[in-house]
């Protein structure tokens, strides 16, 4: 079992540190007045412990890298999609079009007749992938951190913080091989992704309905934390581009987006100030 570690808020609307919840300060009951919260044991009854006194800062590179990091999962899931056709041989399958309108478009053909558990195994390494994915996101921020622990600083209350706390629990989870059950973790999940992000009682981590814009509300917080960047006005994270219109990730969801013939690459943080 992992240890649950609690999150806990600076909030002017309560004074000292409180406790912090489903993303409002649970002293007030307000997410208003918090600036920042960090991680803090989690203890039954009584106030966390002072804020630590620095605040998290991640060194140039940092959205770079976690835009790197999604473009290989989205081209090694395009080669891996879940499969159904479980309890027969497998010869040939093809990315499923999600892949499809982020520009990875495969058929893989198998040079031998495959096992009848084939389907179920790919579907195993390919919950396995997404999960590594998440373990990796969580553990480029403290690459980033300038060599300080997450529990050794406070994170600024910008857009993204929430999923940062989110992701890092379920990181703690896969790392121990635990089941993503909690009831704390389903609520967060359903809060943040809709109601499809769990399925059979247990955190869902399919690539469209939560990793997706988990990862771009991630990638929004660390740039509003990486030395030499910024997040725009109505910040979007580019997803998928095509000739007349790209697809961008928004703390509201995602959009389709007319295009003007600029560049434009996924993982590109772009500013919707003049879409409609
Ligand atoms: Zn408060």
């Amino acid at each position: 079992m992992s240890k649950q570690t609690g999150v806990a808020c600076e909030c002017s609307g309560c004074g000292g540190p409180q406790w912090y919840e489903k993303g409002v300060c649970q002293g007030c009951g307000s997410e208003a007045g918090i600036a920042f919260t960090w991680v803090a044991k989690t203890e039954k009854g009584g106030t966390p412990s002072a804020a630590p006194t620095d605040v998290l800062r991640l060194e140039a590179g940092v959205g770079a890298q976690l835009a790197d990091v999604w473009t290989n999962l989205v081209l090694v899931r395009g080669l891996s999609p879940y499969l159904t056709s479980s309890g027969q041989a497998v010869m040939q399958y093809s990315s499923a079009p999600w892949y499809v309108e982020r520009g990875v478009d495969m058929t893989v053909q198998c040079t031998l007749p495959t096992d009848p558990g084939f389907a179920d195994k790919l579907n195993r390494a390919s919950s396995w992938t997404n999960q590594s994915f998440l373990v990796r996101i969580v553990t480029t921020f403290e690459a980033f951190a300038g060599g300080k622990r997450m529990s050794s600083v406070r994170l600024p209350n910008n857009p993204g913080m929430r999923e940062f706390h989110h992701a890092r629990r379920l990181r703690n989870k896969i790392a121990h091989g635990d089941a993503l059950t909690d009831q704390r973790l389903k609520d967060e999940a359903i809060q943040l992704f809709g109601p499809q992000a769990v399925v059979d009682g247990s955190c869902n981590l399919d690539i469209s309905i939560v990793l997706e814009p988990l990862w771009a509300r991630l990638l929004l917080y660390a740039r509003s934390l990486e030395d030499g960047a910024s997040v725009p006005t109505r910040p979007a994270v580019v997803v998928a581009v095509h000739d007349s219109y790209y697809l961008a990730q928004t703390f509201v969801g995602i959009l389709k987006v007319a295009r003007s013939g600029a560049g434009l690459t996924a993982g590109d943080v772009v500013s919707l100030l003049d879409s409609a």
